[in-house]
């Protein structure tokens, strides 16, 4: 039986602002310390500082001649060569000062003494014994990185609640910082429904159908930094379903699939609302993955200082299974990693081909962005609805289309949300 109590049925910026306020009330309060080299998508427990200054030294950019800019107010201009400094040359090597009329041979990361205000490139002078011909002018600061430029010690490189990507983690080891001090992966639970749905390695009857969302969540949830909990495949029967409904509350997060929409046997709702659940919304305006469900149910998990586990029933279909997870979940795994919240992400691109549609509904609808450059553009894959993951499979981003929209002429700029 359906659920008529709960008719909130948002559109798709009230139901995400919805899913924001709750995200910005939980918090991952477990931490523990990994060598830098694995800490690749964890999630920062603690600020990275800059144990000094960055550059530490003025850093010179270019192989060259580090010189008095002045000197060279008229070029070619000849000027004494006092020293070579290569990168890594200890300090009683290198020159205290320089005078106007000197110059030092300097290579790429190498200190520039002082008095060098500038750093000539190597391509444009020639050196005959202790002279150096110079025939190009500069100005005061070229080619130098003043030290404390780029973050001055103390101050913050990579704040706390920062996804480690590559960058962050090679500003990390710029700071010798390793192991890393990150968030422990919340634990998400994944609860499939359909008495249709067999696990993979079982022959299917005729009717039945393998369950793909369980392997496509487990995905998703590892992307967006948690730590999937699969559970058995539940019946479209209310007592066993509860059971494991039940189990899957003591996670972080539940996430289930299917038995979500009108049908006689979709039972997630009914079973929530006798575990006395909060229901803050039973569906959006938005295509594929109108009947998501989101809500708070039961004692609450480990992670969580407030009472109740959040949960989304996500609609059955592949397709509205994976979309709903970007839409909303997503925002919800990341903030119990501990990351800091962010909007969703769109960009915008070129329609190559015209797009006809009903209005009421937010759409984000599979389609291949393609083209370089200038010629980049994108159209919809061809697709049988949100049960076709061979298309999807096919796309590399969802074309957005807002629900007054009825006609879009190809060559309009679309938002495109990437994938
Ligand atoms: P439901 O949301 O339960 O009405 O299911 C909608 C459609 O999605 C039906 O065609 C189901 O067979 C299909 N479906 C539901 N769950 C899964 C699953 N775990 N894997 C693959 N297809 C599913
Ligand atoms: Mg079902």
């Amino acid at each position: 039986m359906p659920v008529a109590q709960f008719p909130a049925v948002l559109s798709f910026e009230d139901a995400r602002r919805a899913v924001e306020q709750q995200a910005s009330q939980v918090r991952q309060l477990k931490t523990e310390s990994v060598d830098l080299l694995v800490a690749s998508g964890r999630v920062l427990a603690e600020s990275i500082l800059a144990d000094r200054d960055l550059p530490p030294f003025p850093r010179a950019t270019r192989d060259g001649y580090a010189v008095c800019a002045a000197d060279l107010a008229h070029v070619p201009a000849t000027l004494d060569v006092i020293g070579e400094i290569k990168a890594g040359e200890s300090l009683e090597n290198i020159p205290k000062l320089i005078q106007s009329g000197q110059a030092v041979s300097i290579m790429t990361g190498a200190p520039v003494p002082g008095g060098a205000d500038a750093v000539v490139m190597v391509e444009y002078t020639a050196q005959q014994g202790e002279r150096v011909e110079i025939t190009r002018s500069i100005k005061p600061g070229e080619n130098i990185v003043p030290s404390g430029a780029e973050a001055q010690q103390g101050s913050v490189l990579v704040e706390r609640g920062v996804r480690l990507n590559d960058a962050a983690i090679a500003l990390a080891a710029t700071a010798g910082q390793s192991p890393v001090h990150v968030y422990k992966r919340p634990q998400v639970a994944v609860l499939t429904t359909g008495d249709e749905i067999v696990t993979i390695d079982a022959t299917p009857g005729p009717t039945q159908i393998r369950n793909s969302n369980r392997y496509s969540l487990a995905v998703q949830i590892r992307n967006a930094g948690g730590e999937p909990v699969l559970l058995p495949i539940a019946p479209d029967e209310p007592r066993k379903l509860r059971t494991l409904i039940e189990e899957g509350l003591k996670s972080d997060l539940l996430l289930m699939t299917g038995g979500v929409s009108m049908g006689r046997y979709d039972l997630v709702e009914q079973v929530l609302e006798e575990l006395k659940a909060e229901f803050f919304f039973t569906g959006a305006k938005i295509q594929p993955g109108r009947p998501v469900v989101f809500g708070k149910c039961g004692a609450g998990a480990p992670a969580q200082e407030n009472t109740g586990t959040y949960f989304f029933g996500l609609p059955g279909n592949p397709v509205s299974t994976m979309v709903t997870f970007e839409l909303f979940a997503r925002a919800m795994v990341e903030a119990l990693a501990g990351m800091s919240p962010r909007k969703l992400q769109f960009t915008y691109s070129k329609l190559k081909s015209e797009i006809r549609v009903k209005p009421g509904l937010k759409r984000f609808l599979p389609a291949i962005l393609s083209g370089e450059f200038e010629a980049s553009q994108v159209e919809l894959v061809p697709w049988q609805g949100s049960g076709d993951i061979a298309a999807t499979a096919r796309a590399n981003c969802y074309i957005v289309i807002p629900p007054d929209r009825e006609f879009i002429t190809s060559g309009e700029f679309v938002p495109i949300m990437l994938r």
